[in-house]
């Protein structure tokens, strides 16, 4: 997702209205086929398009916090909670069809993508808290001396009981993310904001309506038009 311009307020009043963007490098065709998205790119199609409402939806004054300027533990709810439509049996059934015969998605199929999703979840979730906690660590060092950073890491890790099945999904030396793209101290925040959006869409799931109007407004009106409202 890119913003050309985004969404303000001039002193006199005016929306001045955001341009969005989605650039997708998906699967190409082969041969005579058409183009067939395999499920992750159907998921980074919604996930990046949660992001592009976020940023056609803003309703702010100042551009520093509209649309998608928002913290970095939160940025993320707009987008993946999209990620759980895409996989919902309901909406599945609409749009995932078989390219020849349009033969919608067989139930015993989504079964099958619904347990290959939980798979080795305990593992997925633990290399990346580990992770999280690391790049913490490191950014709330109180000692400026040098540090031996595996010895850094190892008393890290042993405070946590982590198991040594399970290594932290980016070891000191190659940790980019502890260091560089503004995720400094803010590894943890995929995860946090995946809290968020499960939570989030839990409240359409309680009404027993994924496309409840009534959520959808409020999801709109606090969280797409706000912007910045974790920081309020
Ligand atoms: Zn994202």
């Amino acid at each position: 997702m890119n913003n050309y311009r985004e969404q303000y307020t001039t002193a006199d009043g005016k929306s001045v209205r955001p341009v969005v963007s989605l650039t997708c490098n998906f699967s190409k065709p082969v041969g005579d086929k058409p183009a067939l998205l395999s499920f992750d790119e159907v998921e980074t199609f919604f996930h990046e398009f949660g992001h592009g409402l976020h940023g056609l939806l803003s309703q702010c004054t100042y551009v520093s916090i509209a649309g998608t300027n928002v913290s970095r533990d939160f940025v993320e709810l707009p987008s993946q909670i999209m990620e759980h439509w895409a996989a919902e049996p309901e909406v599945l059934k609409m749009y995932a069809k078989h390219y020849q015969t349009g033969e919608v998605i067989p139930q015993e199929l989504i079964d099958k993508m619904d347990k290959a999703g939980k798979f080795n979840q305990g593992f997925v979730t633990s290399e990346f808290i580990a992770a999280a906690f690391l790049d913490m660590d490191f950014h709330t060092i109180t000692n400026q001396g040098d540090i031996d950073v595996n010895a850094f890491e190892k008393t890290a890790l042993d405070k946590l009981g982590l198991i040594k099945e399970i290594i932290p999904r980016y070891r000191p030396t190659y940790f980019a993310h502890a260091f560089s793209w503004g995720y400094s101290s803010g590894y943890y925040a995929y995860t946090w904001a995946e809290v968020l959006d499960a939570d989030a869409f839990n409240a359409y799931k309680e009404t027993g309506d994924i496309f409840n109007q009534d959520v959808a407004k409020s999801f709109r009106k606090i969280f797409l038009n706000a912007g910045t409202v974790m920081n309020q």
